[in-house]
């Protein structure tokens, strides 16, 4: 009668009969070995073993493999197949959320821009209509501000138009340049700029300097405000210039000779 031989992990176990191999826990990848076979074979691979095998219950990786050729191959068992195929469901369902999402979004901004555009337009239409001719000499304040960049090697195109007016910018809804703003922004050939009246008669002579120069560097050096931050006060960019009551002319001359130094760095 054959003598079987099983692997317990590392350790040979044996030699027993079919009758005590039955008792033992085996499973269908559990190797065997008996005289006459060549290397150690799966139980479930001998065929005189079969009473042992057919009544163990498939290995769980036995059935992985299964499961994947059901997927790849023609034949699909409905609940396994199913199992496996959800994630991959969510996953398509979440791309397109997110997909849809991001359409909504950019329509959203569209018609956000479209509206800002529109009501831009608006209230640049108000403020050039409603703006008036001053008796203010502000044209000495733009040859003084090229006289000055010039100082510092900034020689800016002279433009062939230029507007100052007064425009009673604090009567006006959503502008928060409520003491000048400048609409030459990023144009060369206009420098256009509408000053508060109410604003220019509160102020005194160094801070309508700030004011007028910070206009102009907006409008012809194409300078960006700064943000209302400590750090920037006193700056002829930081945009809450109303506060500057207590600076004098000597303020103002340094702060707008800081900005033209720093300009003339970059350039
Ligand atoms: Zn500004």
């Amino acid at each position: 009668m054959t003598k079987y031989f099983y692997l317990d992990g590392d350790k040979k176990l044996g030699p027993f009969t079919i009758k005590e191999l039955k008792d033992k826990n085996l499973n269908r990848d559990s190797r065997i070995w008996y005289y006459g076979l060549e290397e150690w074979t799966k139980l479930s691979d001998i065929i005189e073993l079969k009473e042992i095998f057919s009544s163990l219950p498939p290995e769980l990786t036995t059935r992985k493999h299964q499961v994947n050729k059901e997927i790849f191959g023609t034949q699909k068992t409905q609940n396994i197949t199913s199992q496996i195929e959800v994630p991959k469901k969510k996953n398509d369902t979440n791309i397109k959320w997110i997909i849809i999402g991001l359409v909504a979004l950019i329509i959203i901004l569209l018609i956000y821009k479209s509206f800002k555009n529109q009501t831009d337009n608006h209230l640049y239409e108000s403020i050039s209509t409603s703006s008036y001719e001053s008796d203010e000499d502000f044209q000495m304040y733009v040859d003084k501000f090229y006289r000055d960049v010039g100082v510092y090697g900034i020689f800016p195109k002279k433009p062939k138009t230029t507007i100052i007016r007064f425009a009673k910018l604090d009567q006006l809804h959503n502008t928060t340049h409520i003491h000048g703003l400048s609409y030459g922004i990023n144009d060369d050939d206009r420098i256009e700029i509408y000053i508060n009246p109410s604003t220019w008669k509160s102020f005194n002579k160094p801070m309508r300097y700030f004011l007028m120069y910070h206009e102009l560097a907006h409008d012809i050096l194409n300078v960006d405000d700064l943000d209302e931050k400590t750090i920037n006060e006193g700056k002829l960019m930081y945009p809450a210039i109303a506060d500057y009551e207590k600076k004098d002319m000597d303020d103002f001359i340094e702060s707008s000779h800081a900005l033209f130094e720093e300009i003339a760095e970059k350039q």
